[in-house]
């Protein structure tokens, strides 16, 4: 598959949640996360607009199991926004492991988009937290800078980079899903229902090669 054209000033790069907790060793390490990282650096390096989002929860952050008593990671939760994951304590505010991987070289990157922040709302997109209601602001920062396509590498495939996609497409852009420049943590089957609904939704997934 090819996204059709030549990567120009009207696309842009969101490279998500490339952070140490995401990769080996991390406090949620997402398989072979770390392999990404050439890729996007190499990726990111043909695209003018690129923008970073990094996950940055405070402490007792509703989405950690450690805040709800009797709990355990990966078990879900009724929020007031409906279901919610919970995972282990990861990305915390100001700690290495919310930290960008240290071989992550993207020195052009315009915007970092922190997400996450609010203690009683997850956030897995880029767009909207997980209420689908509260906005990042990164639609208003893409339109008005004339973008048109969204392409999307990083961390997971099947939850914040899929939910950005998806959000992306919803909010008028054309998405394109890089995929060998991401990785998933695949729970239950999230991997294959994440391409299952791209597809749905008229979301390109390519390969870096493709891109441009
Ligand atoms: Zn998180």
């Amino acid at each position: 598959m090819n996204s059709g054209a030549t990567i120009d000033g009207n696309d842009v790069l969101l490279v998500i949640d490339v952070q140490n907790d995401f990769c080996p060793g991390g406090a949620l390490a997402v398989p072979d996360g770390d392999v990404v990282v050439p890729i996007v650096n190499r990726l990111a390096a043909r695209f003018r607009n690129v923008v970073l989002t990094q996950d940055w929860h405070p402490r007792g952050h509703f989405s950690f199991a450690s805040t709800h008593p009797g709990r355990s990671p990966y078990e879900t939760v009724d929020a007031s926004y409906g279901r919610q994951v919970l995972w282990p304590d990861h990305c915390v505010q100001d700690t290495p492991g919310a930290a960008f991987h240290p071989a992550l070289h993207i020195p052009h990157a315009a915007l970092t988009l922190r997400k996450g922040m609010d203690a009683a709302i997850d956030s897995y997109s880029a767009f909207y937290e997980n209420d689908r209601k509260t906005p990042t602001g990164l639609t208003g920062y893409l339109r008005e800078r004339g973008i048109t396509r969204v392409f999307l590498a990083g961390l997971a495939f099947d939850f914040c980079v899929r939910y950005s996609a998806e959000d992306a497409q919803r909010q008028g852009f054309a998405a394109f899903v890089v995929e060998d420049a991401c990785r998933g943590i695949d729970i239950d089957g999230s991997v294959a229902a994440t391409r299952t609904s791209l597809m749905g939704r008229g979301v390109a997934c390519i390969s870096a090669l493709a891109a441009g």
